[in-house]
């Protein structure tokens, strides 16, 4: 996103918190205190305003939206978000450890408390008027705890404080700090972290690594994405690379957390390649994709010639997500 905005006055158009929501033509570029920065197109807006997800879909919708960064929606990958798996109780307790850990990444490093509770005072957003809402508190710092809702598929601040009082707390992955209002990852909760970083051999994350022109947004969309969920895991795509062109901490732990990855080589991009690479380093199982036509023009680096390609077409997306489904189950079987 281009812009920096300070004070999120408007309501994201997927779960009603505060967000800000620039107009570019036939789109927003919405950035969601709770689902992160996306864009959705007018007309889409407008069937989201008029169906009616539930806060379980809210919830699991903000959660993917969280996992795919700056996702375009639009009325044809609408149903996307009413189909988000979501996460069951022990893997929303897990992921809000590992979002604490990345934030707090030293050992003894200090939490406030208040940073993860979701003040119950600023729900009232949700019904408040216009306008009839303190601007004070509308800055992405007084609001940041509302990430960590999506970031654990939590419906609302209870289930939220749940996971953090019973699942992290009494549990005794995160202990009370040295003063009153913070908190600190244990011994347990670090064990837990390193324990969850080893290779995902029980994860149910695919991780995609793809181009991100728009040409290839269908490729996700209508083959990757359903392709993989149909064979009973969830897609995860981290797309930041393709702007910075490095390759982040958050893309090598996203891998390692991964059971398999999806490779498409159509663009043969070296991050790409990188990453693959990466998760075959790890023993992690790869599924590579190419366009034909790249195949065609023996653009696809030699060393993975070898290698047997899912080979598609443009508008072939269907097909493409059958047999993606297919390889995935007779080769890495479904999640256990
Ligand atoms: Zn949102």
């Amino acid at each position: 996103m281009k812009f920096e905005p300070t004070m999120y006055t408007e309501r994201c158009p997927v779960c009603q918190l505060p967000s800000v929501n620039a107009f570019k033509g036939a789109h927003f570029e919405v950035d969601c205190v709770s689902c992160g920065p996306f864009t959705i197109t007018k007309e889409a807006q407008i069937v989201l305003g008029q169906g009616k997800l539930s806060p379980e879909q809210k919830a699991n919708a903000s959660w993917f939206l969280r996992l795919n960064p700056e996702h375009s929606l639009d009325t044809q990958n609408l149903a996307m978000l009413n189909r988000a798996r979501g996460l069951d109780v022990n893997e929303k307790g897990t992921a809000l450890l590992l979002a604490l850990s990345k934030r707090y990444p030293r050992a003894g490093d200090l939490i406030l408390y208040n940073s993860l509770v979701v003040l119950p005072k600023l729900f009232k957003f949700r019904d408040a008027q216009e306008g009839g809402y303190p601007q004070n508190l509308l800055t992405k710092d007084s609001l940041s705890p509302f990430e960590f809702l999506a970031i654990c598929a939590c419906r609302d601040a209870l289930e939220l404080n749940w996971v953090l009082q019973n699942w992290l707390l009494k549990c005794g992955y995160l202990e009370p700090g040295p003063a009153d209002a913070f908190l600190q990852i244990s011994l347990e909760g670090w064990r837990l972290i390193a324990e969850m970083q080893k290779v995902g051999v029980e994860s149910r994350s695919a991780f995609i690594a793809m181009p991100f022109a728009p040409r290839f947004t269908p490729l996700f969309e209508l083959a990757l994405y359903p392709g993989i969920e149909r064979a009973g895991y969830t897609p995860v795509r981290i797309d930041r690379a393709e702007h910075n062109n490095r390759i982040d901490d958050e893309i090598i732990a996203a891998i390692r957390r991964s059971r398999f990855v999806v490779a498409d080589l159509s663009l043969h991009r070296g991050g790409i390649y990188f990453e693959a690479g990466y998760a075959l380093g790890l023993g992690l199982p790869v599924v590579w994709t190419v366009e034909q036509s790249a195949l065609d023009n023996n653009e696809v680096h030699f060393d993975n010639r070898q290698y047997n390609f899912l080979v598609w077409k443009e508008g072939g997306y269907d097909d493409l997500a059958k047999r993606l489904s297919n390889r995935i189950e007779a080769t890495i079987g479904r999640p256990r």
